[in-house]
């Protein structure tokens, strides 16, 4: 046993400045920390919070496999429908949560945490990447101060994700790059996360709708892909109007910087919003602009 083992230090001490470590914890994050009845086993679960507008995209392990075989090998070896990997992508701002288990030895925080485990909801991180977060989070303790803290605000703010060079920059906008082996079943449950996350917080608050202004909450506001929030009324009367005069481009977040994208909705958030009947005029007029916009560039 190395100096400075378990005897160096006053356990009492130890479990004292663990107790405290963990009430603060609790108190800040309430919804990410759970002790087991001993508290000696913590598991965190940890949402990982995405900037206003981050594009994800979900990449299958064939691009990476591509980029090492060389391309006469590639053409020769494997099929036309490989030459593409598919790849999604979509505007998200919460991920699914990464959850830690952790033990305190009963020196800590003089003593490292022991991560037990690593795990994301619908495994979004793949193994490699989850060995690589285990590393980093222990080289982040430091002798003598509480960890834990450190490592859900890093993993809370999506920081780790630069730190495993999942993010990158383009046009002052945050992208985030998810390598996954299926990335058609990967993407829609990271969809359907963050419509239910984006659901519960918007029940839970209130929200000033960006036509009105007036302060709406839960039911009776809509929050679209883009994370802006209306009241659902305002925001019936807009696309009703737009749908009457054909005008199907409109159809979307009504924000001037959404407008400027070009940011429409999506059938889901039209349905939500306006009736059947406009629904149906909606997809008629999509299919006619798909139509034309085809004669136009054969
Ligand atoms: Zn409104
Ligand atoms: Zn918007």
């Amino acid at each position: 046993m190395m100096d400075g083992g378990i005897c160096s230090y006053d356990v009492d001490a130890c479990v004292t400045l663990q107790q405290e470590e963990l009430a603060v914890l609790e108190s800040i994050y309430p919804d990410y920390v759970w002790l087991d009845a001993l508290k000696t086993t913590i598991r965190l679960e940890i949402p990982v919070e995405l900037p206003e507008g981050t594009t994800v995209t979900v990449q299958s392990d064939t691009a990476a496999a591509r980029s090492i075989i060389s391309e006469s090998e590639w053409s020769d070896g494997y099929d036309d429908e490989f030459s593409s990997p598919p790849k999604a992508h979509t505007t998200l701002s919460v991920l699914p949560p990464v959850l830690l288990d952790v033990r305190l030895p009963p020196t800590y925080p003089h003593a490292p945490p022991q991560i037990r485990t690593i795990h994301t909801t619908y495994s979004w991180l793949e193994d490699d990447l989850r060995v690589n977060l285990e590393k980093i989070l222990a080289a982040l303790w430091v002798e003598g101060e509480g960890a834990l803290y450190t490592w859900l605000e890093w993993i809370r703010s999506g920081d780790f994700l630069d730190a495993l060079h999942m993010s990158a920059t383009a046009d002052g906008k945050r992208i985030v790059n998810i390598p996954h082996p299926t990335p058609g079943l990967l993407m829609p449950m990271l969809q359907e996360f963050n419509i239910s996350t984006q659901a519960a917080r918007v029940s839970a608050t209130s929200y000033a709708c960006q036509v009105c202004s007036t302060s709406v909450k839960g039911a009776r506001c809509v929050v679209l892909s883009c994370s802006h929030v209306f009241c659902r009324s305002c925001l019936e009367s807009s696309w009703k109007q737009c749908i009457q005069e054909g005008n199907v481009g409109r159809v979307g977040c009504l924000n001037p910087a959404c407008v400027e994208d070009h940011q429409e909705a999506t059938e889901e958030e039209v349905r939500h919003v306006v009736a059947g009947e406009e629904v149906a005029e909606w997809k008629r007029l999509r299919a006619k602009r798909a139509l034309d916009t085809d004669m136009l560039c054969p």
